[in-house]
């Protein structure tokens, strides 16, 4: 049997959004206690690159291999976003850009609400995606995606969580929207927490097999 992953084995996370780090940070600490997580703003600044690719897989890779290029430390990225039916898929990939700079996840909210004003109910069907991609210095590479679905509701509700979080409501939580539910709760069935629950065994096994 491989040894558990050194104390001295450091991932570094690629992200700035702190509460997305956060909840990285949280699930990825149930499954790998000996490993240290870092962000981005634990080490030194680097040129990160624009998220162009047309996948939230692409960009995923795009985010790690550069965290990997400028530290030497292994690299998790993630690429998430909302798909809505009504919308062929939109935001989808543009889900943080959707209502142009700056960055706002209130006009964002604002501007899908619009786009949905004539959409009935029944056609408000949505769900989210995320895809995280983990690169290792020495070149391996992994994919793994989460999805939860749900629908678009027609107003903000809710305080908790980020993003498109007021506006939609999960079929696994009938009845609140994600920015209602506890941030345990919204882990437990959300696209991030999936996909952080199937790769972190996959990191762990990753490191231990190179230390
Ligand atoms: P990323 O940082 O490029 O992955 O952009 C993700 C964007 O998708 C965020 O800015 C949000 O607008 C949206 N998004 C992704 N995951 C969630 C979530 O769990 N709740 C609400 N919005 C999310």
């Amino acid at each position: 049997m491989r040894a558990p992953a050194s104390l001295e084995t450091k991932v570094l996370v690629a992200s700035r959004n702190a509460k997305k780090l956060e909840e990285m940070r949280r699930i990825l600490a149930e499954q790998m206690t000996a490993v240290e997580v870092v962000g981005l703003d634990d080490v030194a600044p680097f040129e990160e690159p624009v998220e162009d690719q047309p996948t939230f897989e692409g960009n995923a890779l795009l985010k790690a291999r550069a965290g990997v290029a400028a530290t030497g430390l292994p690299t998790l990225a993630d690429d998430s976003g909302l798909c809505v039916d009504a919308l062929n898929g939109m935001p989808g990939v543009l889900s943080a850009r959707w209502s142009g700079p700056p960055k706002s996840d209130e006009r964002n909210n604002e501007l899908l609400l619009a786009q949905l004003h004539d959409v009935p109910d029944e056609r408000r069907t949505a769900h989210f995606v995320c895809a995280v991609a983990v690169v290792h210095p020495d070149g391996r590479e992994i994919v793994v995606e989460g999805r939860m679905d749900g629908h678009v509701v027609r107003e903000v509700r809710g305080t908790g969580g980020f993003g498109y979080d007021v506006l939609f409501v999960a079929a696994d939580r009938p009845g609140v929207t994600t920015a209602e539910l506890s941030r345990e709760d919204k882990d437990a069935i959300s696209h991030r927490g999936k996909a952080l629950r199937e790769v972190a065994p996959l990191v762990a096994q990753l490191l231990s097999a190179s230390s």
